[in-house]
Order: C-alpha cells, then structure tokens, then sequence
C-alpha cells in the first residue's frame, strides 16, 4: 500500500458475519461447499458416459451448459468468485501436495496467462467446432480432463499451476471477479509488519505450534492451528491484496493467520477496476480483460443464423468445406486478432490525441491503464448470453434428474416425467434484462474510461484518450445488440434437440 494512501476500512467483513463467517474460516469450511460440486461432477460424469446421448436429455451437457454457466456469472457479479472456492477440481491438491513433497515452481517463461488466454480461445472454439453442447460424451471428457491436469500439475509444481496460469474457467472467473463486491484483505497492516510467520502465504505446517515473539497486549491473542494449513495456493500475500485477480476464494490465508488479521471486506464493484496500479501493467494480464469482451461477441455470434450465412461465403472463397477451420479463422479473428489490434490502436490514438507518447504514457502504460474499462461491458455481454440460456432451460434439470432416477430404478417421484419443463421465463421477455445487461454494462465502461482519462492525462486532455475507447465500447456494444436480437439457438433444451433429431 503506497503511503499517501488512507487505509480503507470496508463496511462489512464477510468473516465475522454470525455463522456464515464461522463456516468460511472452519478448517472444513471450503468443504463444505466443494463436496457438493464434487458430487454434482462425478454425476455429470456418470450420465455423460453411461446416459442418453441426447443435450437435453441428459445431465452432463444440461449441467455443464445451461446451469454451471448462467450461475458462475451470477455469483461473481452478486457475490465473487463463488465458482473457485467451491472448485471440486481442485479437491486433490492436498493429496496431491502430500505426495509432491516440495515441488518446483512452475517454469518462468509460463508463469503468466497466455496460457490460460489460448485455453479460452481452445474452448470456445472446440465448443463450436465439435458441438461439444450437443454431446454428453465430449463433455463428460472434458470434465475429466479437468479434473486429470489439475492434479498433475499440483503434484509436479510447489504453486497452484493449474489455478493461476491454466484453467480457462479460473481465468474467466478472476477477469470478472474483478467486478465483484467482496475483497480479501487485512484488518490492520501494522499487525503484518511484525508478523513473523506471515503464513497466509507460507502456510503452518509445523506440527508444534510456531513460538512467535509478539508485543505484550496483543490482541487477538495468536492463534496456531497445530495440524498446520495451507498458505495461499496462487501466492498472493494478504496485506498486499489489491485484486481479485488469481483470488480463488478459498480462504486458506484466513485460516492460516494467526492473528486473525485477514478479512473478506465489502467494496464497491468498481473500486478496483479505477484505482491505479489494482492490476500489474502486464500485457498478459491486461489482455485477458480486453480478449474476454471480444470473444463474449463471438461466442454468442456462433449461436446466430449469420454465422451460418458467414460460414458459406467463407466456404466459397477459400473453397473448402471443412467447418471446423472456417470457424477456426472466425474465433481467431474475433477473439484474438481483433481485440489485439484494436485496443492497442485505441490506446496509441489516445497517447497521439493526448499528445503524450512517452512514459507513463507509452503504448503499454495505456493499454494497461484502459484494460480495466473492458469489464463491465464484457460482463454485460457474457451475462446476457448465459443468462438466457439459462433462464430458458433452468427447469429442464428437474426432469432430466427424475429420468435418470427412473432409468436406475428410483421411483421416488413418481414414473411420470413431465419434459414440459424447461423455461424460467420466455426468451422475449428476458430480451428486457439483456438490453438492461448490456446498457448497463455500457454505460460502466463508459464512466470507468472517462475515470481513468482524466486521472492518467488530467482533465484538459482527458476527452482525447476518452474518445477511442468510447468508439470502441460503442462497437462492442452494437455488435452484441446486432446478435441478440438474432434468433439465438436453445441449446441444451428439448425445443433444439427436436429441430436436431
Ligand atoms: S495476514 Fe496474518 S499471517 Fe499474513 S502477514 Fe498479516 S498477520 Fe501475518
Ligand atoms: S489464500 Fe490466496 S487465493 Fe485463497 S482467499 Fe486468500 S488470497 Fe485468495
């Protein structure tokens, strides 16, 4: 923390809410919470094997597309990133760390999040490209493939790999917890100046508690769980949390402290997107926020008639048929190529507006300074594209869950399954919400780049390094409009399967 900052004191502290915060901290607490994930995984699992190979029929590709997605965004806008802290993929690690010893660290040269950003690209890609939603099977692999590399990694490398640089939903749910409400941090930094131990990061695992000199009248008094815990995962130390980035949630800085020094403080949604230096000026980092709003547009683009009329013109002119390389060049394009050139372009228009072309205002300085901006409309974006999805297949859970009861023999609830089920609300009455979503997504981003014009170029030059990024957030905002107010495919739902089938 810089010295001229005032230390904020947040309004709330999620740890010492009655009950729910005894429940975060208990040394079980994150189980609680990951042993139903892991159940709902291995169920996933099982029906995509052994199930009907049908979408809407069967639990793998309902749970996996329609609820897993339109959740994990609601929480992280209403509460964090819920997702990671209930992470059942991450359940190995402290087998994984048992048998691992030391480890070593993950290599230099990967230690960033190109890697995670080409898991994205992969993703959404092989999404489309093999129908992954169609097929309970594919996906049934993928969820192993999950859970296979994350316990790899923890048991060859000391950090949490998989976490911080390689898994494709952990670096979605960092990008936009970054907009979430709730933040780890400390009740008093003086407290961590002269913490010996500083476990939060390191972990306890001494099996005798640690003799820490400390000032007479210390209070809390110091407490050491004499079984030992975990340090922080992503190596992120409590006192100088500034983001959520690479923050899974899972709270083992709090219940490695022994001063009980660490929170789960409220904030503004905004706060850390306009602060100065929240995130590192790195490329990659910065990149995964501005990629992410892109590749929301394209991937709701792949769910739209025109993509079918692009995908044909394409076939002509290249002259070749092959869908899965026709779309390779679309996502390409659109989540990689395009976000790379136009937001380095809106940063260099900014700095040749501005007049200011050297540091702190070269091209990275910008770009970094503006990547925060992206947030909110491509959380908009993402919102209203999971969002339908799920509120027009929510209910279908219910049957599919009572078939599959039927088809191993329980009739708990009657033989009649009722497939009627499916929608929250009809899709043209969630139109409403989308345009709620994506204006309102808009309009953040908006007051986010007018924000950190005026602090990064003062307010004389400000409308200069504003106006590029305000064009661009405008193009994003009309392309998402263009597309939803496509027909938009009901996947996952039995409407989609009868059109298929
Ligand atoms: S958060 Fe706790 S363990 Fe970490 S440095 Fe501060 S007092 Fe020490
Ligand atoms: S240990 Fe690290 S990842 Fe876990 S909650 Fe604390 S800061 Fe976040």
């Amino acid at each position: 923390m810089s010295r001229a900052e005032p230390l904020y004191r947040p309004p709330l502290d999620a740890l010492r809410l009655p009950i729910i915060g005894r429940l975060l901290k208990a040394r079980r607490g994150r189980l609680f919470f990951q042993m139903p994930l892991l159940l709902i995984a291995l169920l996933l699992i099982y029906d995509g094997f052994t199930g009907e190979q049908l979408a809407s029929r069967n639990l793998a590709t309902v749970g996996a597309w329609v609820h897993y997605r339109g959740l994990v965004i609601l929480a992280l806008l209403l509460a964090g990133n819920l997702f990671c802290m209930s992470c059942p993929f991450t359940l190995p690690r402290t087998l994984a760390k048992r048998w691992a010893g030391k480890g070593k660290r993950f290599p230099r040269l990967l230690r960033n999040k190109w890697l995670a950003i080409g898991g994205l690209f992969l993703i959404f890609w092989l999404y489309e490209a093999t129908d992954m939603w169609a097929s309970p099977l594919l996906t049934a692999w993928v969820i192993v493939a999950y859970f296979v590399a994350a316990f790899a990694l923890e048991l060859l490398f000391s950090e949490s790999p998989f976490c911080k640089y390689v898994c494709p939903l952990g670096a979605f749910n960092f990008a936009y917890s970054t907009l979430s409400p709730l933040q780890i941090g400390v009740r008093d930094p003086k407290t961590c100046q002269s913490c010996v131990g500083k476990e939060c990061i390191n972990g306890s695992y001494s099996a005798q508690p640690v003799i820490v000199v400390e000032p007479i009248g210390e209070k809390p008094p110091i407490r050491h769980d004499a079984r030992g815990v975990l340090g922080c995962g992503t190596l992120l130390y409590a006192p100088q949390v500034k983001s959520n980035m690479d923050c899974t949630l899972c709270l083992d800085c709090a219940r490695a402290c022994p001063h009980d020094n660490v929170i789960l403080g409220l904030r503004s949604p905004l706060r850390e997107l306009q602060r100065p230096h929240s995130l590192p000026k790195r490329w990659d980092v910065n990149f995964l926020l501005v990629a992410l709003a892109f590749m929301g547009v394209v991937n709701a683009f792949g769910m739209v008639p025109p993509v079918y009329a692009l995908l044909r013109e394409m076939a002509l002119a290249l002259g070749t048929g092959a869908e899965w390389l026709l779309l390779l060049i679309i996502f390409f394009i659109g989540s990689l190529a395009l976000p790379a050139l136009l937001s380095i372009g809106a940063a260099w228009l900014a700095n040749l507006l501005t007049g200011r072309q050297r540091r702190p205002h070269g091209l990275r300085d910008t770009f970094a300074a503006f990547a925060p901006s992206f947030v909110p409309i491509g959380a908009g974006i993402w919102a209203a594209h999971y969002g339908f999805h799920f509120i027009v297949g929510a209910l279908t859970i219910v049957p599919v869950f009572h078939n599959f009861l039927l088809d191993h023999g329980v009739t708990l609830f009657g033989t009649q399954v009722n497939w009627q089920l499916g929608a929250l609300a009809e899709a043209d009455q969630f139109a409403v919400v989308q345009v709620i979503l994506l204006i309102g997504g808009y309009l953040l981003s908006l007051i986010l780049a007018r924000r950190i014009a005026v602090r990064e170029y003062g307010p004389a030059r400000a409308q200069g390094a504003f106006l590029p990024y305000a064009l661009l957030f405008l193009a994003l905002l009309l392309a998402a409009f263009f597309i939803f107010s496509q027909p938009m495919e009901m996947r996952g739902t039995a409407e989609l399967d009868g059109l298929l089938h």
